[in-house]
């Protein structure tokens, strides 16, 4: 059992199978895509990279290798005597062995006020840099992305050094 696909999950995964070609391999992945490079997210969130060129890995590559995976699922809980994970969609998971590989959690700005700031957007995930991008293009509708993008890179100087 690994809960997160990142890739500490998917690295144990995969070597999991590579030494154990019939082992039963359960992966709980909170996000709905597969593997993805985060460290060419700001370059993503900039426009320079190809959405496709992000991934690392296509929900075949799953399939091909044997690995369950549960998709936009949370693992909610983990009973460590009983050897259960439960999820956010009722199911429970009975294991032999777990990986937490579930990553770690940006700290907000310290800056004073900045909790109250509706959009405060870590490009920690997939999910975050399509919203920030979405909100890039908002910015200037009316004059398109092309022109929304200094505006917003201008914004993202304001604190984000990876979005510089
Ligand atoms: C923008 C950016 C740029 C970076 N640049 C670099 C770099 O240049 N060099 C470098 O070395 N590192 C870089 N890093 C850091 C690097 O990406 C991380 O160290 C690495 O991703 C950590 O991998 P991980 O698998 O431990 O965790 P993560 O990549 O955080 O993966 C954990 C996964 O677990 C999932 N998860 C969390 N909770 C649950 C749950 N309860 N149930 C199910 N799933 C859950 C999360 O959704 C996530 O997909 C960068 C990170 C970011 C965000």
């Amino acid at each position: 059992m690994v809960l997160g696909n990142g890739i500490a999950g998917q690295t144990c995964a995969e070597d999991l199978r590579k030494a154990d070609p019939d082992a039963s391999i359960v992966m709980i992945a909170a996000e709905r895509h597969p593997l993805y490079n985060r460290v060419a997210l700001p370059r993503y969130l900039r426009g320079q990279v190809r959405r496709e060129k992000v991934f690392m890995r296509t929900a075949e590559d799953y399939a091909r290798q044997n690995i369950e995976i549960h998709f936009e699922t949370w693992a909610t809980d983990v009973d460590l005597t009983d050897k259960i994970v439960l999820t956010n969609r009722g199911q429970e998971f009975k294991y032999d062995a777990i990986l937490i590989a579930t990553g770690g959690r940006p700290k907000p700005p310290p800056w004073p006020g900045s909790s109250d700031v509706s959009a405060c957007l870590p490009p920690e995930g997939k999910g975050d840099v399509d919203h920030a991008r979405a909100m890039v293009s908002s910015l200037c509708p009316r004059r398109g992305r092309r022109s929304a993008l200094p505006a917003a890179r201008r914004v993202a100087r304001c604190g984000v050094h990876h979005v510089r």
